[in-house]
């Protein structure tokens, strides 16, 4: 794993200023058309890219600190991160500078290339997390047109060469001593024409279309965790493979039942009467009721361990536990008999019950002024 600071030179500390100062310097420097078949200077540059598209966002940055990696720490469920260089990188150069790079990036393009990964966030219940789940998502995508088979053109009249720079892409101009390539502006790069666009593409070779997408949700996945569908991303460039899908798994909050890894946490009220004298109660687990021993004595807060009643381990054997924490339910409204009930149990157990806890505290400390 490179140091993508020590790539551009830079600080850990290095403000978006300094990142933009350096990138540009070194993509000048490295840049494959002042290079021309140099290897060492096409992996300088492609070094560079990568490390200025990982610290020029702000989120890849911060998961670059933290983990050592532009992804994040990720769970690692068949997950190889968003690929691509979908950083518009002609923004930061501006005029002076974008004609070296529209002619770079243009002709990038005429290269097959893999299409855009996509990230898809779907939110899934406790429930259907703990027993996996199969899922059909919609993607909007852009897919390649049908009726022009990606050619932008009507079926039988192919793009023509392009007139300006003579199906090269490129034109030449001389300013002062150097003479510098440039995109061409009548074809954009692309050496063609289009003459007859295809009517349902209007000439872009692609289309935006719906796509069903079917998804086998293993059991076990959390929230954050990144599950990866080969191919499904956005459509290649020039008979590049298509981009790969990713889809981030949001467990919603379960209104019962809190998750703690592979364990599940509850809490159970329970009757005073229950707590002293002992009670079998039937509490829900994830796959339904089960029974719950109280013995007599069990004090509020008191957790009890239901072995195997969680959630499963992912990609792996074995489940996590539930653990049931009971609290002693006090009543909030008595009639009167309840009342004079419990005064009566009161005094059977050697309370005072005309004393307040104030009271009560206020005696312990005249004792001990006594003890003195
Ligand atoms: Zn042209
Ligand atoms: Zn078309």
């Amino acid at each position: 794993m490179k140091d993508y600071y020590q790539v551009l030179g830079l600080e850990r500390n290095a403000t978006d200023a300094d990142l933009k100062k350096a990138y540009r310097q070194l993509a000048l420097k490295y840049h494959p058309d002042r290079n021309p078949g140099d290897k060492t200077a096409e992996e300088k540059f492609k070094e560079i890219n990568e490390a200025y598209a990982c610290l020029s966002d702000p989120q890849k940055r911060s998961n670059y600190d933290n983990f050592g990696t532009a992804d994040g720490a990720g769970a690692g469920f068949g997950y190889e991160g968003f690929g691509g260089f979908s950083t518009n990188f002609g923004d930061i150069f501006g005029d002076v500078f974008g004609d070296i790079f529209g002619e770079f990036t243009g002709r990038m393009r005429m290269r097959p290339t893999k299409g855009q990964d996509l990230r898809y966030d779907l939110d899934i219940s406790l429930y259907e997390a703990v027993f996996g789940v199969d899922k059909e998502i919609n993607i909007p995508r852009w897919e390649n047109c049908h009726d022009c088979e990606g050619t932008g053109s009507k079926p039988g009249k192919g793009p023509i060469a392009c007139p300006i720079c003579k199906g090269t892409g490129q034109t030449r101009i001389q300013q002062g001593f150097f003479t510098i390539s440039k995109t061409c502006g009548k074809c954009g790069g692309q050496g063609k024409i289009i003459t007859d666009p295809c009517v349902k593409c209007k000439g872009q070779g692609k289309v935006r279309k719906e796509r069903t997408v079917s998804l086998k949700i293993p059991a076990g996945v959390d929230t954050g965790i990144r599950l990866k569908v080969s191919g499904e991303g956005e459509a290649g460039f020039y008979g590049g493979p298509n981009g790969d899908l990713y889809v981030v798994i949001n467990v919603t909050p379960h209104p019962f039942f809190k998750r703690k890894g592979n364990d599940l946490l509850c809490e159970v009220p329970i009757s005073f009467m229950q707590a002293s004298l002992g009670a079998e109660i039937e509490i829900p687990t994830i796959e339904g009721a089960a029974t719950v021993k109280i013995p007599a004595g069990t004090p509020s807060g008191r957790v009890f361990h239901l072995k195997g009643k969680g959630v499963p381990k992912l990609g792996g054997y074995g489940k996590g536990d539930q653990f049931i924490t009971v609290f002693v339910d006090v009543p909030k409204k008595l009639t009167p008999r309840q009342k004079e009930l419990l005064k009566e149990f009161a005094e059977l157990s050697g309370e005072d019950t005309s004393k307040n806890f104030m009271d009560k505290v206020k005696d312990f400390f005249n004792q001990k002024e006594q003890a003195k």
